[in-house]
C-alpha cells in the first residue's frame, strides 16, 4: 500500500463530466489498495473568469479580497470531487486550504507555503477516507484566505506530498508529460520518459508552464518522486522526475526548448561608461522591487556606453516611469527606450557542461531563419536569447529541428 499524492488540473476537472472521470481513476487507485490524497484546481477558465470579474469592480484589486475571490474556484471543484468519489460508493471529504491549515506568508497573491499540518488528513486517511484539497490556496497566520500564484495547485500537490511524505505524487493534467517543448508549438515534440530535476527547474523557471516553478523547488528540496501524467488516458508512465547522480545517466545534450513572453526590454541609451552606472541604475529599479532578468551592457564607446535589462511585462509602465523620471536625469542618460513584444527563447540541457559549440549552433540556426539576436544570457546548463516576438515559434521550431529533438534518441 503506497500513500499518492494525485493533482488534476484545470481541463482534466472542467466540466462535471471530466471530473466524474477522475473519481474513476482515483477510484482504480483506491481499489489498488492505496491512500489518496487528491489536489484539483478551478475547472478551466473559472480562475481568470473570477480574476475578471474583480477587474470590473477594481481596475487594480485589492490583493486580500482579489484572493478571497480568485480561490472560490477550487472551493466548487473539491465539492463536487468529494461527492463524484461518494457515487462511486467511496468515503471522502473536502477541504479548503485553510481547513488543512496550509499556512503561507501574507503575500497575497503569490503566498509561499510556510507549514502544512498534517493530522487531519492523516486521521482521514487511517479510517479509509480519500482526501479532496483545494489547490492554489492557503492562509497566513492571521486567518486571511492567501493564493500560490498562477498554476499554484502544482505548488500544494507536491507540497502536500512532501508534508505526508508521500510515496508519489502524480501531477495529471491534459498532456502526457513533459515534452521536449510545447507540444501546442511544435507538433513534432517529443515525450520525455525522464529529466533531471535541474532541468525540470530551468524549463519552469524559462517559461514552461507544465510545472510551476515552486512546485519544482518544493520537490527538490524534500525529494518528491515527482511524475507528470495524462488524465485523459492510461497509455504510458508519464515523465518523472528525477534526482540520480547525472553521471549515471545516458543524457541527451538539449532535452528540451521553454519560451516565454512575459518579460519586456528597457535601454538606458548613452550614460557615461564609469563605475557605479549600473549601480545607480539596476539598484534604484531593485528598490522598487523589481526583478530584472537578462541585463546586457555595451563596449563603450568615446566614454559612453548604453545599459539593457529585461523585466516582466507587467512591470514595464511602472520600470520606465522611474527610469524616466529619477533615474535618467541622476546618470545624465541621453535616452530611455523601451520595447514589451519581445520574446525568450531558451534551450536546456544537463549535457551542455561537457558539449562546446551548442551556442554557436543555436546562433547559427537562428541567423539561416534571419532571427536577430538582441541578448543572450547563459548559465552552465541553459542558453537564452532575447527576439523579437514574432519570430518566437519560428525560432523555437527551427531549433527543435537543429538539435534533433524530434529524434527519439538512440
Ligand atoms: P493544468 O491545468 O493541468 O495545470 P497547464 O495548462 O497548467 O495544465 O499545463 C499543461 C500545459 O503546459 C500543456 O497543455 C502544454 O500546452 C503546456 N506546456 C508548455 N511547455 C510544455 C512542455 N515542455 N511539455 C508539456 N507541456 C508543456
Ligand atoms: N486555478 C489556478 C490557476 O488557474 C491554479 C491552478 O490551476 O494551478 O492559476
Ligand atoms: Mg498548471
Amino acid at each position: 500500500m503506497a500513500l499518492i499524492v494525485q493533482k488534476y488540473g484545470g481541463t482534466s476537472v472542467g466540466n462535471p463530466e471530466r471530473i466524474k472521470a477522475v473519481a474513476q481513476r482515483v477510484a482504480k487507485y483506491h481499489a489498488q489498495g492505496h491512500q489518496l490524497v487528491v489536489v484539483v484546481s478551478a475547472m478551466s477558465g473559472e480562475t481568470n473568469r473570477l480574476i475578471a470579474l474583480a477587474k470590473e469592480i477594481q481596475s487594480q484589486p485589492d490583493p486580500r479580497e482579489l484572493d478571497v475571490i480568485a480561490s472560490t474556484g477550487e472551493q466548487v471543484t473539491i465539492g463536487l470531487t468529494a461527492m463524484a468519489l461518494q457515487a462511486l460508493g467511496l468515503k471522502a471529504r473536502s477541504y479548503t486550504g485553510a481547513q488543512v491549515r496550509i499556512l503561507t506568508d501574507s503575500a497575497h497573491t503569490k503566498a509561499r507555503i510556510l507549514a502544512i499540518d498534517e493530522q487531519r488528513m492523516r486521521a482521514d486517511l487511517n479510517a479509509g477516507h480519500i482526501v479532496v484539497v483545494a489547490g492554489f490556496q492557503g492562509v497566513d497566520e492571521a486567518g486571511n484566505i492567501t493564493t500560490l500564484g498562477r498554476g499554484g495547485s502544482d505548488t500544494t500537490g507536491v507540497a502536500l506530498a512532501a508534508a505526508l511524505k508521500a510515496d508519489e505524487c502524480q501531477i495529471f493534467t491534459d498532456v502526457d508529460g513533459v515534452y521536449t517543448t510545447d507540444p501546442r508549438i511544435v507538433p513534432e515534440a517529443r515525450r520525455l520518459e525522464r529529466i533531471t530535476f535541474e532541468e525540470m527547474l530551468e524549463l519552469a523557471s524559462l517559461g514552461s508552464k507544465v510545472l510551476q516553478i515552486r512546485s519544482v523547488e518544493f520537490a527538490g528540496k524534500y525529494k518528491v518522486k515527482l511524475r507528470v501524467l495524462s488524465s485523459f488516458s492510461d497509455e504510458n508512465s508519464g515523465t518523472l522526475i528525477t534526482y540520480e547522480d547525472e553521471k549515471t545517466m545516458e543524457q541527451p545534450i538539449i532535452s528540451g526548448i521553454a519560451f516565454n513572453r512575459d518579460e519586456a526590454k528597457i535601454t538606458v541609451l548613452g550614460v557615461p561608461d564609469k563605475p557605479g552606472i549600473a549601480y545607480q541604475i539596476l539598484g534604484a529599479v531593485a528598490d522598487a522591487n523589481i526583478d530584472v532578468d537578462v541585463i546586457v551592457q555595451n563596449i563603450g564607446h568615446e566614454g559612453l556606453t548604453d545599459f539593457s535589462f529585461t523585466v516582466n511585462r507587467n512591470e514595464y509602465d511602472k520600470t520606465m516611469q522611474l527610469l524616466q523620471n529619477s533615474v535618467k536625469p541622476k546618470v545624465q542618460a541621453r535616452d530611455v527606450i523601451g520595447d514589451r513584444k519581445i520574446a525568450k527563447v531558451s534551450l536546456v540541457g544537463v549535457g551542455m557542461r561537457s558539449h562546446v559549440g551548442i551556442a554557436s549552433k543555436m546562433f547559427k540556426t537562428l541567423a539561416d531563419e534571419s532571427i536577430n539576436i538582441q541578448m543572450i544570457s547563459t548559465s552552465e546548463i541553459k542558453i537564452s536569447v532575447i527576439i523579437d516576438e514574432k519570430y518566437m515559434e519560428l525560432a523555437v521550431r527551427a531549433l527543435h529541428r537543429a538539435f534533433d529533438l524530434d529524434q527519439v534518441s538512440a
